[in-house]
């Protein structure tokens, strides 16, 4: 009999589903590590499910072993975090290749929407389009856009899970239940089972990576080669200590300021704003001095008495401030406050401007 999905999870996480079960349609664009493509799922009764289709490219050296440990960090998310990520429903191993499913690996999950928040980013009326999705008031559209975010972060990384390419291209709108979800786990580290965390590796996009480049200090034990019982002891300690989960927080600071600046939707001003961040030792309010930016480019994070800035500021901040007592510090030390835990920044006074989504109207 056929095991299909009728219910994902029903027959186990990141289960084998069989080739000619799957049909891909068009092509999602590939990024760095490999190649998707929207497709369609036949279920036992019939159904069809509208799947994300992703691939290896083989030409890629080392994405091969990156796809799979993808696959193990999609079930370990999709098992403590499901609510974060797009639903995962699992693998297809392609031994004669036929139509676009070339030979490999591909995994599949549950297609969630045309529209990432790259989409909006692009469009001259963003804020309109967003509130329309969201059914939100205008004024609420950012608000709640970053609040979905950080909750998406405060349920991954209290699995333990850091993401590590937070971008607008990995944040998915969730058409049915109206909702920002994360997808793209091909960087995540789990910290609790090392899986895909190698110390002094760095997967990144440089636009949207913090200055410290790493998740723990490249000193850091490498948590796959420990065993269970000492990693449960050596993650919440290294945990404290260094606030991992700001990897994240950072890109989504820069993700603030995209949607808050109309002029650094653009790659090429975002790498210009970086180089300008970098030389302010990542203090935004300098940066903010030094700029001179006309009020009608910064109606978003003004508002609420720049409510939108201080967040800004706080997610850009260095890390932590640091005792190097024990040297191999990797972290600046500023002396200014550390930056926020995605926990801390659902609570920012930013946030109060968010509102809760309406459901979707009916088909
Ligand atoms: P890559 O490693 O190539 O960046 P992603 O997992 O980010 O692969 O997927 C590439 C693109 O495919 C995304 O930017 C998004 O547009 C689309 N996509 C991926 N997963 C989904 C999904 N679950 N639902 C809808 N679109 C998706
Ligand atoms: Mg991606």
């Amino acid at each position: 009999a056929r095991r299909v999905p009728a219910k994902y999870g029903k027959y186990g996480l990141g289960q084998k589903l069989e080739p000619e079960w799957l049909s891909p349609g068009r092509s999602l664009g590939s990024g760095s590590f490999g190649e998707c493509y929207k497709g369609v799922l036949r279920t036992e009764d019939g159904e069809q499910i509208d799947v994300v289709l992703k691939r290896v490219k083989s030409r890629v050296q080392g994405a091969e072993e990156m796809h799979e440990a993808e696959h193990m960090i999609n079930v370990l998310a999709t098992k403590a975090a499901g609510e974060a990520v797009a639903p995962f429903i699992g693998y297809t191993l392609v031994e004669t290749p036929s139509g676009r499913l070339s030979k490999g690996l591909w995994l599949v999950w549950e297609y969630e929407g045309d529209k990432t928040l790259a989409y909006y980013l692009k469009r001259r009326d963003m804020e309109r389009a967003l509130a329309e999705d969201l059914g939100v008031d205008e004024a609420a559209a950012v608000p709640t856009v970053m609040k979905q975010i950080f909750k998406c972060l405060v349920t991954l990384h209290s699995a333990g899970i850091v993401h590590r390419d937070i971008k607008p291209a990995n944040i998915v709108f969730d058409e049915r239940r109206r909702r920002f979800r994360l997808i793209d786990l091909g960087a995540a580290a789990c910290l609790r089972t090392g899986t895909n965390y190698k110390p002094g590796e760095t997967i990144l996009d440089p636009c949207y990576c913090p200055p410290e480049e790493y998740v723990l200090p490249t000193e850091a034990p490498n948590l796959a080669d420990q065993g269970t019982r000492l990693r449960t002891v050596m993650t919440p300690l290294l945990w404290k200590q260094h606030s991992p989960d700001c990897f994240d927080t950072y890109s989504a600071g820069i993700v603030l300021m995209q949607l808050g600046l109309p002029f650094l939707r653009t790659t090429s001003s975002l790498r210009t704003f970086n180089g300008a961040l970098a030389r302010c030792n990542y203090d935004l309010e300098e940066w903010r001095a030094r700029s001179g930016l006309p009020a009608r480019q910064t109606a978003i994070l003004d508002a609420n008495n720049g409510t939108g800035w201080d967040l800004a500021a706080s997610l850009l901040r260095p890390r932590q401030i640091v005792n190097d007592d024990n040297g191999g510090v990797i972290f600046l030390n500023t002396g200014r406050a550390p930056r926020l835990t995605a926990s801390a920044a659902i609570k920012h006074p930013f946030m109060r401007a968010a509102q809760f989504t309406k459901p979707a109207p009916a088909p």
